[in-house]
């Protein structure tokens, strides 16, 4: 896939946004200022225009419509300094007084144009604003005023704003969109030091760790996510690589004792009672390899399995009876006393299969630590909150209580040397921990060295 630059990306989307901006604030900036230059000129328009209807006076009935002096007035003389042109037409639109600024020139009284309407026009090469008005006396029309102002300056500023402002448009926004990618290549900075030393990290060098950024920002916490990531990575790969080592060295430890059982049997002739006990300590040593490579590929299938659906309806009291006849024989030998009364059935939601694999082995291991005649008692209650629990107590030899954390770890076995002559392969309780995770069953286990152990299964589904 093609690789873009976030800093692109972010100075476009900002340049983007701040150019709609600043287009809006322009167009504001310049409607303001050209309605309130507009507005005053306007107003002085009809001021002008007002003076002049307020001129209109008659002496023995002849009509004057400029008093005496009028013209003499300096913004009527002058075109350069705030000139005031002004036209006066008597009631038959014919012309009758001009202002002397306006020399040669006319303005024009425009036949249908109504009151107040503003016309830009030239004047001498001078941009002006005219404006007309009839002139009334006792309620009669008696002329007309054309009135002009020079709107020079008021142009040139719109003119001049108008110019900035094109001119600053493009300009700032090329600024701005260099001046964001500049930002923008700082602040991803930190990023690209990330990914540099994750791709050193996943080139093999599992034990490095992404040195965190100075301030605690968004950044700092994808590198303290992803140095947790590789905490886990790097404790799961030790793990594998325990879990390999201790199988082949489990494996390895029966099949040397067997391979050398049998080189002593043949290098000289035995007795047969020495042959039958040689050959049946070699089949417990098959079975015990034999039992491990179930328990490995049992492992190695739940390792797998992320979801349970094969969930129905079960008497977790009819799984524990038949647990306890299939080790009836076990529990002959040892003159173990069963303690398992229960009056009624109780129902759990549940993978039976994998639910007897759990019993079995808790069971098997409360049979096989027990101290021959002890006890193991068998118990479903229902708790306070409701959900079904089941224990499995026994009166054997205990685990010590600093290891009953580590007794869930593959091939740990608790005072492996004290109990040397009850086999095991450390990896039944780790069975037991993956599958109670997929079924939801919270084990806990309370023991006391020499005296016992209680193993308590809870349900969460009933
Ligand atoms: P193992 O094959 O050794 O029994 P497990 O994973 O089933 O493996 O058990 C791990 C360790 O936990 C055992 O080696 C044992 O030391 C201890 N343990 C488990 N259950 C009991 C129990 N009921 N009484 C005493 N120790 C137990």
């Amino acid at each position: 896939m093609k690789m873009t630059y976030f800093k692109n990306r972010v100075s476009l989307y900002n340049l983007s946004g701040v150019a709609i901006l600043m287009l809006l604030i322009f167009i504001s900036i310049y409607s303001t200022v050209s309605w309130s230059v507009n507005y005053d000129i306007n107003q002085d328009l009809e001021r002008e225009l007002h003076i002049h209807q307020g001129e209109i006076s008659a002496r023995n009935g002849v009509l004057s419509m400029v008093p005496e002096g009028e013209w003499e007035e300096p913004e009527h003389i002058t075109v350069f300094m705030n000139p005031v042109f002004v036209e006066i037409y008597d009631a038959n639109k014919k012309l009758v007084e001009k202002s002397p600024n306006l020399k040669d020139d006319t303005l024009f009284l425009e036949e249908h144009s109504s009151k107040g309407t503003h016309i830009d026009t030239f004047i001498d090469s001078i941009p002006v604003r005219q404006v007309q008005t009839p002139l009334t006396y006792m309620d009669k029309t008696v002329g007309y005023a054309v009135v002009a102002m020079s709107i020079e300056s008021e142009t040139r500023v719109l003119d001049n704003l108008k110019f900035n402002l094109f001119l600053t448009y493009p300009i700032a926004l090329i600024i701005l969109f260099f001046l964001t990618r500049f930002i923008a290549a700082h602040s991803i900075r930190p990023a690209l030091e990330i990914i540099e030393t994750t791709k050193n990290i996943t080139d093999g060098h599992f034990d490095d760790r992404i040195p965190l950024p100075k301030r605690n920002d968004e950044l700092y916490q994808l590198a303290v996510t992803i140095n947790e990531l590789l905490n886990r990575i790097e404790n799961a790969i030790t793990r594998e690589k325990q879990f390999t080592s201790d199988a082949s060295h489990e494996l390895r430890t029966p099949l040397a004792i067997l391979k050398g059982t049998l080189e002593v049997l043949i290098r000289k002739p035995r007795d047969t009672t020495e042959y039958i006990e040689k050959i049946k300590y070699c089949i417990n040593e098959v079975n015990r390899i034999n039992n491990l490579v179930d328990q490995l590929l049992m492992l190695a299938r739940f390792e797998n399995y992320n979801k349970v659906s094969a969930f129905q309806e079960v008497a977790l009291d009819e799984i524990l009876q038949e647990a306890v006849e299939r080790y009836s024989e076990k529990i002959k030998d040892k003159n173990l006393k069963v303690l398992f009364n229960v009056s009624r059935h109780y129902y759990i939601e549940t993978d039976p299969s994998m639910l007897s694999i759990v019993i079995e082995n808790v069971l098997s291991n409360a049979i096989k630590y027990s101290v021959p005649s002890g006890t193991v008692a068998i118990e479903i209650d229902v708790s306070q909150d409701g959900k079904l629990a089941c224990s499995i107590a026994d009166t054997g030899i205990g685990i010590d209580e600093n290891e009953i954390d580590k007794i869930y770890d593959q091939f740990y076995r608790a005072d492996a040397a004290e109990h040397s002559s009850i086999k095991g392969t450390g990896l039944g309780l780790s069975i037991v921990k993956k599958i109670s995770n997929l079924l939801g069953i919270l084990i806990s286990i309370d023991s006391n060295k020499g005296t016992g152990t209680k193993v308590v299964l809870t349900f969460s589904k009933m």
